[in-house]
């Protein structure tokens, strides 16, 4: 077990964060390059450090937001992650909390934002976007109940979301901008290596996230759904590999359920894990994709 005193936790974390928010606005504004000079070769670099420091934002961004981090301003530090993955920061704000209070049931609005469906054809459907479009797909959807029931729709703000367009179109626009002015490139040569970033860091997350919960509805109470999250096992060297490139996510996420009041997630095998935690390989994961592309779930 690691011993990890309480004054390195945050400041580890502090500079890590600057660096990867640092980091990733370079990214932005060279990417565009690198696609015209390397064409498809770019993949390469847009899966590393493009995928890889989209994936660190989101880990930060879902820590600001449980303010795990003492030594900064977290509530700033949450929207400003948000807008600069492109979110709005409104969304994941409402539909986090059930994701904890309902987690491995259709009442968790981040995960299955339309609830259960029923249509056998229409849930293939549902689970092919999900698995090919990742996060895109679900945040979406979970905007549009948001913004339709009844309930939810009373804490979604419009000067919140026209707060966050207005972020995002300076940041995403002013390094685009910049871009254009420094390496001559077009709108298109800004706007397709900017989605493929996206979409791949999109499916980077989910899959993390479908290995966690996907096909998982679970009927019980709170502790015994939370102890049922998976967990990806670091086994072989795809599963080490894609837990490199999502910053642990999927290592130790039950812990992050069971005692959501601990920070582990950068420090693993640091906490002792329940006796009945489940672990999972890729072989494994690919059982639970066929199953939801099979309607099964
Ligand atoms: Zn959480
Ligand atoms: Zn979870």
């Amino acid at each position: 077990m690691k011993d990890i005193t309480k004054s390195q936790i945050p400041n580890q974390q502090t500079i890590q964060i600057l660096f990867a928010s640092f980091t990733w606005l370079i990214y932005l504004l060279f990417v565009p390059y690198v696609y015209v000079q390397l064409k498809i070769f770019s993949l390469f670099f847009i899966i590393f450090p493009g995928v890889y420091l989209f994936c660190w934002l989101a880990v930060f961004m879902h820590e600001c937001w449980h303010e795990y981090l003492s030594s900064i301003h977290n509530k700033f530090f949450y929207l400003l992650l948000s807008w600069m993955m492109f979110l709005d920061h409104q969304v994941f704000s409402i539909a986090h909390p059930s994701h904890h209070s309902q987690v491995n049931t259709y009442k968790d609005i981040e995960f299955h934002p339309l609830g259960k469906i029923k249509n056998h054809l229409l849930r293939v459907i549902y689970n092919f976007c999900e698995i090919i479009l990742g996060n895109i797909f679900t945040v979406i959807l979970a905007t549009y109940t948001i913004t339709h029931q009844p309930q939810l729709k009373k804490q979604y703000s419009h000067q919140q979301l026209i707060i966050s367009i207005l972020m995002r179109m300076m940041i995403w626009g002013g390094i685009g901008y910049s871009s254009h002015l420094i390496f001559q490139v077009t709108t298109a040569q800004i706007v397709i290596p900017y989605v493929i970033t996206c979409w791949m860091g999109s499916l980077a997350v989910h899959h993390s996230e479908l290995i966690e919960h996907g096909n998982l509805i679970i009927e019980g109470k709170l502790e015994e759904r939370n102890l049922k999250t998976r967990n990806l096992k670091p086994s072989g060297i795809w599963e080490r590999l894609f837990l490199f490139i999502t910053h642990n996510h999927s290592l130790e996420h039950s812990l992050h359920h069971v005692s959501p009041k601990i920070y582990n997630r950068p420090f693993a095998y640091a906490n002792m894990m329940p006796d009945e935690t489940v672990y999972i390989s890729f072989g494994e994961y690919l059982i639970i994709l066929k199953e939801m592309l099979t309607g099964k779930f």
